[in-house]
């Protein structure tokens, strides 16, 4: 298998053939984002795909189950050379069960209900959509390339075609001088798409990145361990959502979580007000073990 480094995958893929249809992301605007500012973007040829495809066929016996394809927003291939490929790996992996990818919002909202529905027929199932924010000011300022109006379209737009849905939010992305509206506007977000699965990571600076310029012009403030958390509770306090996985166990995350929303909100903030109590002994992961 060819992988042009370095290659992301969320957690929930760790047991995945990874495969890099595309390499690096189309947009790689995002202000707090460093993941492939090393890379151009570009749709890897059908052959070079299919390299790839023969020789994980034949080192596994067909015998792939789960597939994520990278790398960070699949859907900016056109969708007839994504249909195209679906057709082939199901060819490839006749046990297949599921094949997953990054979506950016903007490539969710440039394919028409018709064409996402294509999609999800022909076998990609799950989507991991970057929320981030739902404030937006915040989302201007990070350049994620959608306001909040459209972050819920191209969420609403990926389930309504059939997908399931995993999207992620980043703790203390506000900084401390928005921490609690960025909080607030982020639920009215996430309670709009009603998302499957929900993730809140915990904002970590590379020095990759303009965000890690603004830090040190002295424009934005990280959060300290314990305004984390509480901006997280704020989170939680104003989620709406019925039956979606709630986690927060990313390396990035001071607190580990994991919950049904609604049914385990009170349980999941009596746990954060505790640790908020007693830091001590809440057995918080110490900086230096964070990772992204
Ligand atoms: S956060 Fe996602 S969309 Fe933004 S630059 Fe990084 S990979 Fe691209």
């Amino acid at each position: 298998m060819f992988y042009e480094e370095p290659v992301f995958r969320p957690p929930s893929e760790a047991n995945s053939l990874i495969l890099q249809a595309t390499t690096g992301c189309a947009h790689n605007a995002c202000a707090f984002c460093g993941m492939y500012k090393g890379k151009m973007f570009r749709v890897r040829s059908r052959e070079e795909i299919q390299r790839d495809i023969n020789e994980a066929a034949a080192v596994t016996g067909g015998r792939v189950k789960r597939l994520f394809l990278a790398d960070g927003d699949v859907l900016a291939m056109e969708t007839g050379d994504l249909l195209d490929l679906l057709s082939r790996l199901n060819r490839a992996f006749p046990y297949l069960e599921r094949v997953a990818g990054y979506a950016g919002p903007r490539d969710l909202l440039a394919k028409t209900p018709a064409e996402l529905s294509r999609l999800r027929k022909a076998g990609l199932q799950l989507l991991y959509l970057g929320v981030e924010s739902g404030h937006d000011q915040i989302l201007k300022k990070m350049a994620k390339g959608v306001d909040a109006a459209g972050m819920i379209r191209a969420g609403r737009a990926a389930i309504e075609a059939g997908f399931t849905l995993s999207v992620t939010v980043i703790t203390g992305l506000g900084g401390r001088e928005q921490s609690l509206d960025h909080a607030r506007a982020t639920a009215r977000v996430i309670n709009a798409i009603n998302p499957h699965f929900l993730s809140a990571l915990t904002l970590m600076v590379l020095e990759n990145t303009s965000l890690y310029h603004q830090i040190k012009a002295g424009k934005f403030t990280l959060l300290t361990p314990l305004e984390s958390l509480r901006e997280i509770a704020w989170l939680l306090e104003d989620i709406n959502l019925s039956g979606c996985l709630f986690r927060s166990n990313h390396a990035s995350n001071y607190l580990p979580l994991k919950g049904k929303l609604n049914d385990d909100r009170e349980k999941l903030l009596a746990l954060l007000k505790q640790a908020i109590k007693e830091p001590g002994r809440a057995g918080l992961r110490p900086e230096f073990l964070r990772g992204l």
